[in-house]
């Protein structure tokens, strides 16, 4: 079939009131980042509350679907077919040709949509309806109409062209991004954190990322591999800022000065102290991390409690009440699943306990943590300034 449009739906972003054009032009502009890696020239317009992607010329149609079910805020894509307005008599030839192209022989229940945008068409909507109607059930036995709950409907919008469409593509759903600030995710390498990214922002939020690298004890690949996953989810999110930091000294001073069972959680408390740095840097409104009740010592209520104590700004963790299958659902879904589970170190995987705490006391924590008074601030502050960001995309 040769569709040369494609109309937009969305779902929530239709009852923002006032504020509508704003979530309308996030959606267009979002739109436009994701066609901009699909072959092909197209125009993305709104008008009376519709968004239209526009194909100019040749294009890929699987590839320029695939990105349109990326983007959030989309409810269901519709493939439109165009033809020229040369009377009534042509319009029910390619609403056949359309029919048939489409559904074959399958039996169908249908329905006849028009509706005319433009309001100089000499036949009514309702009088089209009836007409075209007629003419679908001449020309196919398949074809039953059912006004009340039809499996087809044939839409039929009456423009500068004729527009066609009856078939939806089911879109991601969500908010555009762009449409509920800047968070800042704490990324690993691990499953769980690009999953909470990519659900967070299909709430709308911009997403920018800090990632914690101890080398030598973290390789580069391991690294890599994070870019990587930055940079499946941004195909989603949109550009995402990534924040590599050298954490290695300020681990070791932890593993020298604090006691072994407390160090993950110190080190998670010195985690979210700079990523929320980074987040202020960033106007970001909020930190985001992939934590799960449970999933490990360091994600524990209490220590969840410990580590949320440190930081002054919100932080959301999307998968909390997640078990680990549905994450992992999610991240093969998304794509992300293949890159997460490559063996490359991790910086909490190569100084972790033995036996760390699993009920720690925020007042033994604070205490052991003045034993890093001497020089913790120096090693802080040495981290942040020899960050290396890199712009995923
Ligand atoms: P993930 O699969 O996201 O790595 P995990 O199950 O391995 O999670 P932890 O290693 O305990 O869990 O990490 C919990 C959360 O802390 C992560 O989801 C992530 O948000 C953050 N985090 C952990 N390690 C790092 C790191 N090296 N850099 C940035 N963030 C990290
Ligand atoms: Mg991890």
């Amino acid at each position: 079939m040769n569709y040369k449009a494609f109309l937009i739906k969305y779902g929530e972003i239709g009852v923002k009131g006032k504020n509508r054009y704003l979530f309308e032009n996030a959606l267009l502009n979002q739109i436009r980042y994701a066609l901009a890696k699909v072959d092909g020239e197209f125009e993305v317009t709104k008008e009376q509350g519709r968004v239209y992607v526009e194909v100019i010329g040749e294009y890929d149609y699987l590839d320029t679907v695939d990105a349109l079910k990326r983007v959030f805020g989309i409810a269901a894509i519709c493939p439109v077919v165009h033809v020229e307005d040369s009377g009534k008599e042509a319009l029910f030839e390619d609403v056949k040709k359309y029919i048939k192209e489409t559904y074959g022989q399958k039996e169908h229940t249908f329905k006849v949509n028009v509706r005319r945008a433009r309001k100089d068409y000499p036949i009514k909507s309702m009088e089209l309806n009836a007409m075209i109607g007629e003419q679908i059930l001449e020309a196919f036995e398949n074809m039953k109409v059912d006004v009340h709950n039809p499996e087809i409907m044939l839409n039929i919008e009456i423009r500068k062209k004729i527009y066609i469409y009856s078939e939806e593509i089911k879109g991601p759903g969500g908010m555009p991004v762009g449409t509920a600030g800047k968070a800042m995710l704490l990324l690993s390498g691990g499953i769980d954190s690009p999953v909470a990214g990519y659900m967070v922002s299909k709430r709308g939020v911009e997403i920018d990322a800090v990632y914690f690298h101890a080398p030598p004890y973290t390789s580069e690949r391991a690294k890599q591999k994070v870019v990587d996953l930055a940079r499946e989810i941004s195909v989603y999110t949109g550009p995402i800022k990534l924040h590599v930091v050298n954490f290695t000294d300020i681990q070791l001073y932890i593993y020298d000065q604090c006691p072994h069972d407390e160090l993950t959680i110190i080190m998670r408390r010195y985690m979210m102290k700079i990523a929320e740095h980074f987040a202020n840097e960033n106007k970001c409104l909020g930190l985001v991390t992939g934590e799960s009740i449970g999933q490990v010592a360091s994600q524990t209520m209490y220590s969840l409690a410990c580590t949320n104590e440190v930081c002054e700004m919100p932080v959301y963790r999307p998968l909390i009440a997640f078990d680990k299958q549905d994450i992992v659902d999610i991240s093969e879904k998304i794509g992300t699943y293949e890159t997460s589970i490559l063996p490359f170190e991790d910086c909490c995987t190569i100084f972790v306990a033995k036996h760390p705490v699993t009920k720690p006391s925020l007042k033994v924590i604070k205490r052991s943590e003045v034993k890093l008074a001497e020089k913790i601030d120096e090693l802080m502050k040495t981290a942040i300034e020899t960050t290396e960001v890199i712009e995923v995309k």
